[in-house]
């Protein structure tokens, strides 16, 4: 990859929005630590998102897309190359029209890549549109939400995709129907560096006081059992198959455990949190000592459910 230090005048003049330099990452992540982004910039559209890409193709520049940066670790060295938010049109978000063939008891949101999660959360609700409670409480974006697959309670947004609109690294624009996305636990299919533009849910008519009230049980059960007054980046480790990785954590006697100012939520043990003054060394340092002692514990070495950006990914 080129390095952007000797095209950063070439992107200033082929880019006419704002590029914002060197910003540390830490204020883009939900665990609020991370090095410097060497740019970021933000994309209105997908004419302007096609012409990046190109661009940064043909320069061979590295480049990351974030959503609201609740499921990213970013190391303290920083993230070189551009990278990418989204924001305008791709914060949308609409009810659509019935597709032919369509059950009749079911009805079509489509939203943005860059639309809150909560916000559809809301709307749904409002529009008395259930299947989206489970994801109440889960901060971040739809895009962030569709890559990761994001669920809780027994439930994923995969199950609710009916299509995607995606950008391939050439700045391709195609649709995907949801059944071939590739969902799989916290993750789905599509090669790496795909941009998710827009999602297309598939929701069931539903009784508003019904979704509100189911809203609010989930709500109550984060409260009770998830450190949310802390910086995390939610539950830190995927669960291994019919295991809990917070129960085997818990089991290691790591609870508690601090390392810098990275720590062990003692409310959850699948929380990392960050204390105040962490690094993103801390976490990482914290991340291996969490893995090695229940590898050395239980036998089952845990695996990152956050995404970890840049080389250390
Ligand atoms: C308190 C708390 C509770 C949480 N609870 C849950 C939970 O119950 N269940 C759960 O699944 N998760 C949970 N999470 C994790 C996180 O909120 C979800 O994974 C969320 O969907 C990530 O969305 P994001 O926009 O923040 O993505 P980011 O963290 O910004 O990015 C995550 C990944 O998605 C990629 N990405 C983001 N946007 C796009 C896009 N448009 N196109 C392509 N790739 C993209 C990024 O490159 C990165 O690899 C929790 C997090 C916190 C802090």
């Amino acid at each position: 990859m080129a390095s952007l230090n000797s095209h950063s005048k070439d992107l200033s003049s082929f880019w006419n929005g704002k590029i914002l330099w060197d910003i540390p990452m830490s204020q883009y992540s939900t665990l609020k630590v991370g090095g410097p982004a060497e740019a970021i910039i933000s994309v209105a559209n997908v004419e302007d998102l096609k012409r990046l890409v190109h661009w940064l193709k043909e320069n061979d520049i590295s480049w990351w897309i974030i959503g609201r940066g609740s499921n990213i670790l970013v190391p303290d060295r920083g993230l070189s190359g551009v990278t990418i938010v989204l924001e305008g049109e791709f914060v949308g978000l609409e009810k659509i029209e019935n597709q032919p063939g369509q059950k009749d008891k079911t009805a079509l949101i489509r939203a943005g890549g860059g639309c809150l999660l909560s916000k559809a959360v809301h709307f749904c609700t409002a529009n008395s549109l259930s299947g989206l409670e489970f994801a109440v409480g889960i901060p971040g974006s739809i895009g962030g939400a569709v890559i990761m697959n994001a669920g809780a309670w027994n439930n994923e947004i995969g199950n609710l995709l009916a299509s995607a609109t995606l950008m391939n690294n050439h700045g391709k624009v195609f649709t995907e129907l949801g059944q071939n996305l590739g969902f799989t636990y916290r993750g789905w299919g599509i090669e790496p560096n795909t941009i998710l533009l827009d999602a297309t849910l598939v929701l069931a008519i539903g009784i508003k006081d019904e979704i509100k009230a189911a809203c609010n049980r989930y709500l109550e059960l984060r409260k009770k059992n998830q450190p949310l007054r802390e910086s995390s980046a939610g539950s830190f480790f995927k669960n291994p198959p019919e295991l809990s990785a917070g129960r085997l954590i818990d089991e290691a006697g790591l609870k508690g455990h601090l390392i810098g100012g990275a720590k062990v939520s003692e409310k959850h043990a699948n929380f990392i949190i960050n204390t105040g003054n962490a690094t993103a060394t801390d976490i990482l340092n914290l991340m291996h000592f969490v893995q090695d002692t229940v590898y050395k514990h239980s036998g089952i070495r845990l695996e990152p459910e956050v995404h970890i950006l840049g080389n250390e990914g």
